[in-house]
């Protein structure tokens, strides 16, 4: 039925970049005789899945929506997509983003945008827009993101699905395409909380093969689902965040601060208790965020030098290996991937080092140290996810600095690693709005129970 699906709305709507009819009926066909055999099935098996075009799948094409790896076939499965298979749900097929994961839109992707099924000439956010468009446009129930500064839980917002990106860490990375390590979380992507949850226990969980997997077990995060289902918030406090709520200042529109609102006052009328927080170096987060993050990319992305994966050209015996290399990069990544790796070059190069991006790690700890101080006051933080509704297309690619406000509220958990997702809260202008929770590190199973008290 979905790929029935896929077929029938994915010519319109473009949020896969490969379909794999064959693979995802073969592996359906594996549970059934499983199922018919007796064998004890995991919760999800059979449920079909959409997996972001940066997880890298044996056998399955992934490009990144990059032409650097357009026609890449990896030879092996990352973590994830290992234990999404081991789990018994088919893959479907990959799903298209932003050029490496960067940016807010899918307009960088070298394949062509993806549409909002709310609204097809407006963007489905980013960099996940295909994974949440999926989502949203009934292709798939679930789907895999990947968030470093927002990309699972802005395209759930503007698209009126569920996204969260679990504490750092607690999500391998292994086997997913690298843009900024410190930054890189796996996520689910789906309709309801609950399903964001029990696949999030299918995904999570210690990976030695990945250096900065957290030892420790599945967070379960199901239960506080079903817990918030039942709309009981009492005990619970929650922070609002001065300068997030400040947010008008910053270009954030009346119809998403006055859904979020409504949002607010329907967690205080299930019980829970609304303090005022402050966040003294929030403003830095956004500047702090697009010096790690380039700093990062820059290096994790110097690998694609025409050598070992994907795309090679100008080999013809007239060009040196430096020129092979060169034109490769050249014709390989698009302008917002070239415009991250020259950002980040400079940062880190010898006497900018200091000023730039070791500055940025220490405003990095003084804003990690604003949200420990929060979370001693508080469960969980509340804000709305993005400062505004799916913009139309074109409209924010001119400036750079208007597409990177797109993350003004999700970069900060990003920087200091903890728990956020986002649920939908309402329209604004017939749109979707998300609210977005935010928890203490290793604490994800707080925004689960507020987020689906909300649902
Ligand atoms: N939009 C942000 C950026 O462009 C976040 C991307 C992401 O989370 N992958 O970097």
């Amino acid at each position: 039925a979905f790929l029935d699906r896929i077929a029938a709305v994915d010519g319109e709507i473009k949020a896969f970049t490969t379909v794999d009819a064959e693979g995802a009926l073969a592996q359906a066909a594996e549970v059934d005789a499983k199922l018919k055999a007796g064998e004890e099935l995991s919760p999800l098996a059979g449920v079909p899945i959409a997996v972001k075009d940066l997880f890298v799948t044996k056998g399955l094409r992934t490009t990144a929506s990059s032409k650097m790896l357009e026609e890449w076939i990896p030879p092996y499965d990352g973590t994830i997509v290992e234990r999404v298979r081991a789990a018994g749900l088919p893959i479907l097929g990959k799903t298209n983003l932003d050029e490496f994961a960067m940016g807010s839109s899918t307009e960088y992707s070298a394949f062509g945008a993806t549409k909002n099924p709310w609204d097809t000439d407006r963007i489905p956010g980013g960099s996940g827009g295909g994974s949440s468009a999926a989502v949203a446009a009934k292709m798939a129930p679930l789907a895999l993101g990947t968030d470093t500064g927002g990309s699972i839980r802005q395209p759930g917002a503007v698209t009126g699905t569920f996204g969260g990106k679990p504490t750092y860490g607690s999500n391998s990375r292994y086997g997913v395409i690298a843009f900024s390590s410190s930054l890189d979380t796996p996520g689910p992507v789906t309709r309801t909380v609950l399903d964001g949850a029990l696949l999030n226990e299918v995904i999570s969980g210690h990976d030695p093969k990945d250096s900065t997997s957290i030892p420790q077990d599945v967070r379960p995060v199901a239960d506080a689902a079903r817990e918030g289902s039942g709309g009981d918030l009492s005990g619970v406090t929650l922070g609002v965040v001065k300068e997030f709520a400040e947010g008008s200042a910053q270009g954030a529109e009346p119809g998403v601060i006055e859904a979020y609102q409504a949002g607010v006052e329907q967690l205080v009328k299930l019980g829970a208790t609304v303090k005022e927080i402050s966040a003294p170096h929030f403003a830095y987060a956004l500047p702090t965020y697009y010096l790690i993050a380039p700093s990062e990319a820059s290096s994790n992305l110097a690998r694609y030098d025409s050598v070992r994966y994907g795309l090679r050209v100008g080999d013809d015996g007239d060009n040196s290996l430096e020129q092979v290399m060169s034109k490769t990069r050249e014709a390989g990544f698009g302008p917002e991937v070239k415009r991250r790796i020259i950002l980040g070059t400079y940062a880190l190069s010898a006497g900018y080092i200091d000023q730039f991006y070791g500055q940025a790690q220490k405003v990095r700890t003084l804003i990690k140290r604003d949200f420990e101080a929060a979370f001693a006051e508080v469960d969980a933080l509340v804000s709305p996810t993005t400062p505004f509704i799916a913009f139309p297309f074109g409209s924010r690619t001119a400036d750079p600095y208007q597409m990177y406000l797109s993350d003004l509220y999700t970069i900060p958990s990003n920087l200091y690693g903890g728990p956020a997702v986002s649920v939908p809260a309402g329209l604004s202008e017939g749109m979707p709005v998300g609210l977005q929770v935010m928890g203490p590190v290793m604490r994800d199973e707080v925004c689960y129970r507020v987020a689906a008290a909300l649902e």
